[in-house]
């Protein structure tokens, strides 16, 4: 493709795509609601510090080219859930990226998480196509020296109850695109995530993170393409910006989904050991183990 051709690819606008939309009937919006609560693997979130993630979905370039770089300005690193499928494709998101890019993104230290190879609807296909097409996104990222994914997020949140199942066996956290309600609980097989979107959803992720403050916890945020004209799931390069300086204000630790996901079960494993153990004495100061001042109760 010529520059030119890739100019004008680059200035399509949203509007200039048919852009799917899951089913919206009655029976849809209810299913999509009672699946929430079966096949649930409960969390319980007790953290010092807040801990915040932030997703891509897809695999837009605008977020290898700003929000990547900005994240890694304050040594972040975030999670891309890669529908390898979209590569070098354009639809309303803009350009995806290319698959040297997503391994530069790898190689930065991001991490690459599944989202099927053809962003496809859980709801619209049988399980066995959905889970070939995840087989094949596998395949995908074997064929490029990425690592096996840990986790994956379902395309357009669309999920029910046998592909829950299923997945949970395949992924240690299933992500999800509702928000989250409950601040010290996660469902790790349909994780609630934060919007950051540009637009009427902005204040509610900025209130979510300042909420963090108060009650530290794991907060997952996630977006799509992140550009000046953005989509309507996408935010603008300043708003990602105001969300970075947000996060750092509250002293959280950024972390891609699957190493929160590590830091959280350790720090819970640690509070059960303590509670198991019967110490005494003063043992946690500020959000700090303090060493030299537990000793273990012998009598
Ligand atoms: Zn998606």
């Amino acid at each position: 493709m010529n520059s030119a051709a890739i100019n004008s690819t680059n200035n399509f606008q949203a509007s200039d795509f048919n852009i799917y939309n899951p089913s919206q009937s009655l029976r849809a919006k209810l299913d999509r609601r009672l699946v929430r609560y079966r096949k649930r693997e409960v969390l319980n979130i007790r953290t010092e510090k807040p801990i915040v993630s932030f997703s891509f979905d897809d695999c837009p370039q605008s977020v290898f080219l700003n929000a990547l770089p900005a994240m890694e300005e304050r040594n972040w690193r975030g999670t891309i859930y890669a529908a390898m499928g979209l590569c070098e494709t354009t639809n309303h998101l803009g350009r995806h990226m290319s698959r040297t890019e997503m391994q530069h993104a790898h190689q930065a230290g991001h991490e690459i998480a599944d989202h099927t190879y053809s962003h496809l609807d859980a709801n619209q296909v049988s399980l066995d196509e959905f889970q070939r097409d995840i087989d094949k996104n596998k395949a995908a990222f074997q064929a490029l020296g990425l690592p096996p994914a840990r986790s994956f997020a379902y395309p357009y949140g669309e999920v029910n109850f046998a592909a829950k199942s299923v997945l949970s066996e395949r992924f240690d956290l299933l992500r999800g695109i509702h928000s989250p309600k409950q601040t010290h609980a996660l469902d790790l097989n349909q994780a609630a995530s934060q919007r950051l979107y540009s637009g009427a959803d902005f204040v509610a992720c900025r209130q979510a993170i300042r909420a963090l403050k108060s009650k530290p916890s794991w907060l997952i945020l996630f977006t799509h393409d992140v550009r000046k004209s953005p989509s309507e799931f996408g935010c603008t390069p300043k708003d990602f910006q105001a969300i970075l300086d947000d996060v750092e204000a509250i002293g959280a630790e950024v972390l891609p989904v699957s190493e929160a996901l590590d830091a959280v079960e350790s720090h819970n494993a640690f509070a059960e050991n303590l509670k198991s153990k019967n110490f005494k004495g003063e043992y946690f100061k500020g959000d700090t183990l303090q060493d030299n001042k537990w000793q273990e109760d012998q009598s």
